[in-house]
């Protein structure tokens, strides 16, 4: 048992590279026109299947809660600048999610269910595109080395 949690342990960031990661994240979302935004960097575990994941401020203002999951250790550096882009266009739409929510006393719960499902998956089909045709063509050359190969 105790083996278990040591292993589990030893597979997250150290502070250091978690800190390395973040000032990342922050490089990337200026460059990306995201200027102004404040992000929080939370510990916390993610959904299934997510390598990170980010949480927008209902209330609709500049603010974001970022997760890197303990899957993120396994990507190598392109898949992790990826999905770094990827939860950055999260907060270009962020405006959008949060109106979809208002729709909810709208269509009543199981509407809004089937509908809020449908909207979630078209996002993220179109965030991902996006990350794929555009990420590549942002430039992260003075600041790639704080995103490393390895860890
Ligand atoms: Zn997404």
């Amino acid at each position: 048992m105790k083996k278990e949690k040591d292993k589990s342990k030893s597979e997250e960031l150290t502070s250091k590279q978690r800190i390395s990661l973040e000032k990342y994240f922050v490089r990337m979302a200026q460059e990306m026109g995201l200027q102004g935004w404040r992000y929080t960097f939370i510990d916390e575990r993610c959904g299934e299947n997510a390598y990170a994941e980010i949480r927008g401020n209902p209330d609709g203002l500049r603010e974001a809660n970022v997760l890197f999951c303990q899957e993120w250790r396994t990507l190598d550096r392109d898949r992790r600048r990826h999905v770094i882009v990827h939860e950055l266009f999260h907060c270009h739409l962020s405006m959008i999610d949060n109106h979809a929510d208002t729709l909810e006393d709208s269509l009543g719960a199981l509407v809004w269910h089937h509908w809020a499902r449908a909207f979630a998956m078209s996002v993220e089909q179109a965030v991902d595109h996006m990350a794929r045709t555009f990420g590549p063509l942002i430039d992260d050359s003075d600041f790639a080395n704080l995103l490393p190969e390895e860890y």
